[in-house]
């Protein structure tokens, strides 16, 4: 039965999965996601149904277009396994219920906003703005009452607490980098930063700020020496950001015990 539900799992990841690559297409073009109905940018062909199933589309076409044989981006059915694959571990973890359906949605949005950052260098408000009071309300539901030690003792209050004191110190960590040093560090990221922090709460939001920075620190350092960068360019903190919070949505408060474990 695990089998079945996890198989089922899959498939509701990789179709979130093709719906996000329409966001990531159209949203910072400011198109309808909604129409026009998919196409080949190429040859303009509608494409049906047959075209459009996440994954096994893309293999069985062997990665071009059915019509005019134009090569299909790599990155989509990438998009679609990776959101697959994230579904399945958060409902290995959480089962199925409030907590997985929570973490499923913050992942897509992750997903959304670092493939957005990478392909176009923004991170549109359009998803930052609304997506903040939700996680903040969300933290009620999904946050585990570990702000108790911190100044409040109702429950409830302590997840609410925890969500705005996690946004609150993860937007200061990187507001301060990005006063001082402009180029590298973009408002977008700053926001991105406060959000992640209302998602994870304090203080699994420090775990995913510090992966970020170590993850993004070594990609810089990786592109310096491969020579594919050089020191006045910079490469998108976005993706590090929503990597960090996917990594500390799975196991943030394991990442946290381990730190302390060495105090
Ligand atoms: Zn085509």
């Amino acid at each position: 039965m695990i089998y079945v539900l996890s198989f089922f799992i899959f498939l509701i990841g990789i179709t979130v999965g093709s719906f996000l690559n329409v966001v990531i297409d159209r949203l910072p073009a400011g198109q309808s996601i909604i129409t026009p109905p998919s196409h080949c940018p190429h040859c303009q062909q509608r494409l049906r149904r047959l075209d459009l199933i996440p994954v096994l589309s893309y293999l069985l076409l062997r990665g071009h277009c059915r019509y005019c044989h134009a090569p299909i981006p790599r990155y989509l059915p990438a998009i679609e396994a990776v959101t697959g694959v994230i579904f399945l571990l958060f409902f290995l973890k959480y089962d199925l219920g409030a907590l997985w359906i929570i973490s499923a949605l913050y992942s897509a949005i992750l997903i959304a906003l670092a493939a957005i950052d990478i392909k176009d260098g923004i991170i549109p408000n359009k998803i930052i703005y609304p997506v903040m009071p939700l996680a903040i309300i969300l933290s009620l539901i999904f946050l585990p009452p570990q702000g108790e030690g911190l100044f409040v003792s109702n429950l409830t209050l302590a997840a609410l607490y925890s969500s705005l004191l996690g946004g609150a110190i993860s937007f200061l960590i990187l507001f301060i980098p990005c006063l001082v040093y402009k180029e590298g560090m973009g408002w977008g990221d700053v926001k991105l930063a406060g959000l992640t922090g209302f998602m994870l709460g304090f203080p699994s939001s420090l775990a995913a700020i510090a992966i970020a920075l170590i993850s993004g620190g070594i990609m810089a350092v990786a592109l310096l020496l491969m020579g594919r960068k050089n020191r006045k360019q910079t490469i998108p903190f976005g993706p590090f950001l929503s990597l960090g919070a996917l990594a500390a949505l799975a196991w943030g408060q394991n990442i946290v015990n381990w730190y302390l474990g060495f105090f």
